[in-house]
């Protein structure tokens, strides 16, 4: 495979970006090598300045749910930029769009758009603080919910209630206010509310994890998680910036039967363009300026370039219901391919999937929490990534992700993916 180009693409880069990239993982250096500089992006595929082709699963880590670039977007956007790209006034598809998530998601009482996931779920926090006149969070370790300050802290050794920053630039005090639990391990939850009774303002989780790899939250664990949030006036913040919309129209919630307090989005729901949004409980949001006083504002929020793309990707979906079976046929396929694959070659790794999100974890112990998942071989999966790559086939630069199936996946795509897959396990 010739990369010439983007070798000395990422050269300059370098230069001029802290890293030669917009944002770390895309910098290769969880698996080593340079990062291909993408071209185009159509349907299943992705394309290289050096005119290599991959059938892609990483679809801009989520939003492409139904391929790159599909014609219904496109033709959404053109008709939207013939009137201007921002006012920062109010349009009235902000209200189409507010409306349509509301009556897509059922705990979706009222909505804030914003430009980015890691924006909306600060803004759920604050909302949360807000509400309840508390100022701790829990969240749990291997969940990601963006780059907020109080995010980037890790479970602290020893002292069970303090985390620490697993960053330079988050302060000790963002630490103190961030409680860091087990995922799947209810115990955890109930110490740390035990021991910071009428102080804690809201858990975070992402209830269908992409971002330790995939994996689901058992349903004993997440009722239990509801049940103390409400005997503990506790706000349950549900972030599906990864999930909405991806796992059913109403995203994880929908799937596990439990409706958060409130909600948080991204990826898809900006069908490509740059866009989060947070809402939920009524009596929460109005909490929010200039409803109320919990201050939250955007230049750029509900722009009509960004809205366009994100409504006609929603609308679509709230047309055409059977995208979820077919995206689950294409995905179980995929899944059934690999697991047949381990088999012949011998080995147990692991795959878990929900959904449109699958990863394969290079342990052969089951994965349900974080303490399982980082078990895996992280150099096997880099060898893996490489190989994956020079047959054409782009996977998540990175073990703990979840990789994305799309609308867009052909039976063939697939049925070479499952043919990479197999030569390059043999491969390892
Ligand atoms: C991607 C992601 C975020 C951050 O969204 P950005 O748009 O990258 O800021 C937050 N939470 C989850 C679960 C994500 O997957």
């Amino acid at each position: 495979m010739n990369t010439d180009k983007s070798i000395k693409l990422f050269e300059e880069a370098k230069k001029y970006i802290p890293g030669g990239v917009n944002s770390p993982v895309r910098a290769f250096k969880s698996v080593g090598g340079t990062p291909l500089f993408i071209k185009q992006g159509a349907g299943s595929k992705i394309f290289d300045v050096d005119g290599n082709e991959f059938i892609d699963y990483i679809g801009s880590w989520g939003p492409h749910m139904f391929g790159h670039n599909p014609q219904f977007i496109k033709d959404a956007l053109l008709n939207a930029i013939q009137n201007g790209t921002s006012f920062g006034l109010p349009t009235e598809l902000e209200v189409d769009m507010a409306k349509l998530i509301t009556e897509l998601i059922p705990s979706i009482e009222m909505v804030r758009m914003v430009n980015s996931g890691t924006e909306a779920t600060m803004s759920a926090v604050r909302a949360a603080r807000g509400f309840t006149g508390r100022e701790k969070i829990i969240k749990f370790e291997g969940c990601y919910h963006g780059h907020g300050d109080f995010f980037l802290i890790k479970a602290g050794s020893g002292a069970l209630t303090f985390g620490v920053p697993t960053s330079p630039g988050v302060t000790k005090g963002n630490a103190a206010d961030t409680l860091i639990a087990d995922f799947n391990h209810i115990d955890s939850v109930k110490k740390l509310v035990a021991a910071n009774k009428n102080e804690i303002a809201a858990v975070i989780i992402e209830a269908v994890v992409g971002n330790m790899g995939t994996v689901s939250s058992s349903d004993s664990f997440i009722k239990e998680l509801r049940q103390i949030c409400d005997e503990e006036k506790i706000v349950l913040i549900f972030d599906e910036v990864m999930t909405g919309f991806r796992l059913a129209q109403g995203g994880a919630q929908e799937i596990l039967k439990i409706k958060p307090d409130l909600s948080t989005f991204g990826k898809i729901i900006g069908g490509g363009l740059p866009v989060g949004a947070y809402g939920g409980r009524k009596e929460i949001m109005e909490m929010i300026s200039p409803a109320g006083p919990v201050y939250q504002a955007g230049t750029l929020s509900g722009n009509p370039l960004a809205m366009s793309a994100g409504f006609a990707a929603l609308n679509y979906i709230k047309n055409h219901p059977e995208v979820y079976s077919q995206l689950e046929e294409k995905s179980a396929y995929l899944e059934a391919g690999m697991k047949d694959n381990l088999k012949s070659i011998g080995k147990n790794f692991q795959i878990n999937r929900v959904g449109s999100m699958l990863t394969l974890f290079f342990t052969e112990e089951k994965v349900d929490d974080y303490n399982s998942a980082v078990k895996s071989d992280t150099k096997l999966y880099a060898k893996y990534f490489h190989e994956m790559l020079k047959r054409g086939i782009y996977l998540a630069p990175a073990q703990y992700e979840a990789f994305f199936v799309s609308t867009a996946h052909t039976k063939d795509d697939l049925d070479k993916t499952i043919q990479a897959n197999l030569e390059s396990l043999k491969m390892l």
